[in-house]
């Protein structure tokens, strides 16, 4: 069994540390813990020792946990979507989460603003960009968008079609890297993510794009030094997922 408190305070440790060499401020780096196959009890030690950023991955997984984790009188929980989303879910999934992560077309965006202006509420999204290429991850295809003009400008059209829908606000870009034998072997993702969101932004000034969700258990250092402030971090929190 894992020694969760411990766990915690170790990865807090290793991000002040990666700010540190990066010379960063460590309040600029949120932790999302990503509890998507820890049971409710595992998510309440992570509280008790202070966490309350928590990712999942599965809209239905999340909303018992979301309805059963009791609000903390300090500071109340703050529940993250990081896994896809399919259009069909977007009804339940808006209102839901602090912030929906893994927003990858525009439909999905235009589905979820729909469903917000029914419950009043602006819906913090993040949009998910597939910068590595693989085939197996979600997100805009954007491999490659440094020497490819179209991509990019296809890429700007539809952020300022997101961004003007009115019930969302666009917090920023969202990746995940390819898993690699050594974790420096992703910087070259992280680096083309935070690029893309530096291009994006001379193009759309008025959106500040201020979030870089990228980095995760294996990788989240070198995120760090490339600019992440969020990263999920599940198997270092809450043990190997079985
Ligand atoms: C599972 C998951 C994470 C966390 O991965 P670990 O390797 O367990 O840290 C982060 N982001 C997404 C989208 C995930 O699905």
């Amino acid at each position: 069994m894992l020694d969760i408190p411990r766990a915690l305070a170790e990865v807090r440790e290793r991000i002040a540390e990666a700010c540190l060499r990066a010379n960063r401020d460590p309040s600029e780096v949120t932790l999302v813990a990503v509890s998507k196959t820890a049971p409710l009890a595992a998510i309440l030690e992570a509280v008790a020792a202070g966490q309350r950023d928590f990712g999942e991955n599965r809209v239905e997984d999340a909303l018992p946990k979301i309805a059963q984790a009791a609000q903390p009188a300090d500071q109340p929980l703050r529940w993250h979507l990081v896994g896809h989303l399919q259009s069909r879910k977007a009804r339940d999934a808006a209102g839901a989460f602090a912030l929906i992560h893994s927003v990858d077309s525009v439909r999905l965006a235009e589905k979820l603003s729909a469903r917000c202006a029914a419950n009043g509420r602006a819906q913090a999204i993040l949009l998910e960009c597939n910068v590595s290429g693989e085939a197996t991850k979600q997100g805009f295809p954007l491999h490659g968008w440094e020497g490819d003009r179209d991509c990019l400008e296809g890429f700007v059209r539809q952020v300022a079609q997101i961004a003007a829908l009115p019930h969302l606000r666009v917090l920023g870009l969202m990746t995940m890297a390819p898993i690699v034998a050594h974790p420096d072997q992703a910087r070259p993702v992280f680096a083309s993510l935070r690029a893309l969101r530096d291009a994006l932004r001379a193009r759309l000034p008025d959106l500040p794009l201020a979030h870089l969700s990228m980095g995760m258990t294996d990788d989240f250092e070198a995120a760090i030094a490339e600019g992440a402030t969020m990263v999920r971090i599940g198997r270092a929190i809450f043990g190997p997922r079985g």
